[in-house]
């Protein structure tokens, strides 16, 4: 039997009405797993009463691994100098744009480190070059962190670094460099990386010029479970005055690689701690549409668990993954097996836009 404050927690959720910080609280410490999941896979059928599990055909392409942050739980960047550290070029990101569009592949995934010296024009001539060759396909780029660093460097505000970038022909911003909203977990993991305020911003602002975002939170490193509520709260309530967040998806930290996991000696978060985080936060975010599944990072089995516990989408396919296979996770899963894993869940899969159109 669960507890039945959980029980009556879980009965509010499912029948519409907002958790407060202190029922979410009462969520994540239940270990009682199963009741969770039900509740989450009926908050998903409400949101999504068609039956449908999507993904996207995408890549990532990370421009640069060069860095000027240093975050504890990072395995990918490197520092300007190091033997590792580089750029690619636009023939090398032209290539793997060339593998994407022969896929009809509809989003590019580009990211780099947080480069000190790169100018301006490298990355508005990189996105109008892209989007000259590539109309079809959505150039998902540039997480908060990012657009923080192109405004320092080039004393611009946010509002007008965005603008420009949508301009150069920018389609969305993803929700990376998230970790947990909290500046006090902030501190402990990352140096020179924006605050809580700052990441907010960026998406507050990138939804008011009609770019729409996702959202993201990796847990499982130094955060308390008091934290992920705080997290997920401050993204209920931007998304409650901008409506801008298209998906919200969760991973845990991958710690192999990483001066965090071998400084605390961490062993991998459990897949129960991450089947229970999912399915309290698609309870706590009634207003946002969508619930990525991290398969990523979980593997092809929890990855298809958890379209019962709350998610509604598979997420990209990924032909190739560079900042979590650093940190020693990284599962291959090609489209056709995520057709299957989404069919034997009991889902019809359909290929989606960036902004959940249905291609097919
Ligand atoms: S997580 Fe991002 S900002 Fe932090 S060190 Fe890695 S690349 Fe740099």
């Amino acid at each position: 039997m669960s507890n039945p404050t959980v029980e009556t927690i879980l009965d509010k959720a499912v029948a519409g009405q907002r958790l407060s910080s202190d029922e979410a609280l009462g969520l994540l410490e239940s270990e009682d797993l199963l009741p969770l999941g039900q509740a989450a896979r009926q908050v998903a059928h409400r949101h999504h009463p068609e039956g449908v599990v999507t993904y996207i055909v995408d890549r990532n392409v990370n421009y640069s691994n060069v860095c000027s942050a240093v975050c504890t739980f990072c395995a990918f960047y490197r520092t300007r100098g190091h033997e590792e550290a580089y750029l690619l070029t636009r023939e090398e990101i032209y290539e793997k744009m060339d593998e994407l569009a022969s896929m009809d592949g509809r989003q590019v995934l580009m990211q780099g480190g947080l480069h000190p010296d790169l100018p301006l024009a490298f990355y508005e001539e990189l996105l109008s070059d892209l989007k000259a060759r590539y109309p079809q396909i959505n150039l998902h780029a540039f997480s908060p962190p990012e657009i923080i660093n192109f405004a320092t460097l080039y004393d611009l505000s946010v509002r007008e670094v965005i603008g420009r970038m949508h301009e150069a022909g920018l389609g969305s911003i993803p929700g990376g460099g998230a970790e947990i909203l909290v500046d006090s977990v902030r501190k402990r993991i990352s140096h020179g990386k924006c605050t809580s305020a700052e990441w907010l911003e960026v998406m507050e602002t990138a939804h008011e010029l009609g770019l729409r975002t996702t959202a993201t939170m990796m847990f499982g490193h130094v955060e308390t479970l008091a934290d992920r509520v705080e997290h997920l709260i401050s993204l209920r309530d931007l998304q409650d005055s901008t409506g801008g967040f298209t998906a919200f998806i969760c991973w845990t930290f991958q710690p192999d690689n990483t001066p965090l996991g071998s400084r605390l000696n961490y062993e991998r978060t459990t897949s129960h701690e991450y089947l229970k985080t999912q399915a309290v936060a698609r309870l706590v975010l009634d207003n946002i549409d969508n619930v990525q599944t991290s398969w990523v990072t979980q593997g092809e089995e929890i990855g298809q668990l958890s379209l019962l516990f709350g998610a509604n989408d598979f997420g990209g396919t990924m032909l190739e993954e560079n900042v979590v296979s650093a940190a020693g996770a990284y599962y291959d899963v090609p489209e056709e097996r995520i057709r299957d894993l989404i069919a034997e869940a009991g889902f019809t899969p359909k290929r989606r836009t960036t902004f959940y159109e249905l291609l097919e």
